[in-house]
């Protein structure tokens, strides 16, 4: 071999190297990990809920958690796919307990809280907690997600609620990789309605690239707001978008260096122990929460394709 062919090899390596860095995959030095959380349970997708359809998309869901042992934690509205009976519905969360996912409070009707007032805000907590406590059985439910999470305009209303919270052993469930997944399953559910499979593929192939750039985009501010990486917790919707693409959305963390914990153990990291001072009308993700208590204003997350934002906010026909 020449010297100029070793220099070559070299060269070629570095650069390799370089690439892989950039990937991001091997940059951070400990494993990534990531919490998944799945909202509005049993159905996102209810308009109002037909049968069938939720229940082979929620055996689509479960799939991969159940086969991955992936842990989640569902959160139920009380009242969605009210259309169908107490059998059906007690049956439906019966099939996430079964998949493995831990079950939560999403209220009731999903008010937002910058809209109701607190008192009716807390009986709709209530509400969904006898339902699931009726449905199934004594099993503790310990985390509530706020609608929209809006959890407080006011500093009044946010300390209020969060002393109900924990008068009745809630927490609240935090959210780091905050997205808009729901305006791609909107947009889904627009083509699948219109039998549209050219577009529905369209749509399987933006939501994947988006999600990724939504974990980039915090991985950075992350270390940026508070010097290193926490371990993420992942807000998705069960939705007939995400039955479909769970298994590859899930193959895009573990190719990033993720694995999934239970949400348990992502918020026993220190960094969940950083206040969120945040008082105000937007739904925003933690980490820019704990950026603003340390003084370092919100940047702006990746947007999802204007193609995409306009197709779900058409009304369906
Ligand atoms: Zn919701």
């Amino acid at each position: 071999m020449k010297l100029s062919d070793v220099a070559l090899k070299v060269l070629k390596w570095f650069s390799l190297s370089v690439l892989m860095l950039a990937n991001g995959a091997l940059a951070q030095t400990t494993p990534r990990q990531v919490a998944i959380t799945i909202d509005d349970l049993p159905y996102a997708d209810a308009r109002p809920c037909n049968e069938h359809e939720t229940v082979a998309n929620t055996k689509k869901l479960l799939e991969p958690i159940r086969a991955a042992k992936v842990p989640v934690v569902g959160f139920v509205i009380g009242e969605r796919c009210g259309n169908l009976g107490p059998e059906e519905r007690r049956d439906l969360l019966k099939m996430w307990m079964d998949g493995g996912a831990e079950l939560g409070n999403h209220t009731w009707s999903h008010p937002d809280l910058n809209r109701v007032p607190l008192e009716e805000y807390e009986k709709e907590i209530l509400a969904t907690d006898e339902y699931l406590h009726h449905t199934i059985g004594p099993l503790k439910v310990r985390y509530f997600r706020p609608p929209y999470l809006h959890d407080g305009a006011t500093a009044e209303t946010k300390r209020l609620l969060q002393s109900f919270l924990t008068r009745h052993g809630y927490q609240e469930a935090p959210v780091t990789l905050d997205n808009n997944d729901w305006v791609f399953a909107t947009a889904y559910r627009r083509a699948i309605k219109e039998n549209d499979a050219a577009l529905a593929e369209r749509i399987e192939d933006a939501y994947i690239p988006y999600m990724e750039s939504i974990a980039a985009f915090f991985e950075r501010r992350s270390v940026e707001v508070l010097g290193r990486e926490c371990p993420q917790v992942l807000l998705i919707h069960a939705s007939r978008l995400n039955a479909k693409m769970l298994p590859t959305l899930l193959q895009m963390f573990r190719e990033r260096g993720y694995t999934f914990v239970s949400l348990e153990q992502a918020m026993n990291d220190k960094c969940y122990r950083t206040p969120d001072t945040y008082v105000g009308r937007k739904g925003l993700s933690w980490i820019h929460r704990w950026g603003l208590a340390r003084g370092k204003p919100i940047e702006p997350e990746p947007e999802e394709p204007v193609w995409v934002d306009k197709l779900s906010s058409q009304p369906l026909k």
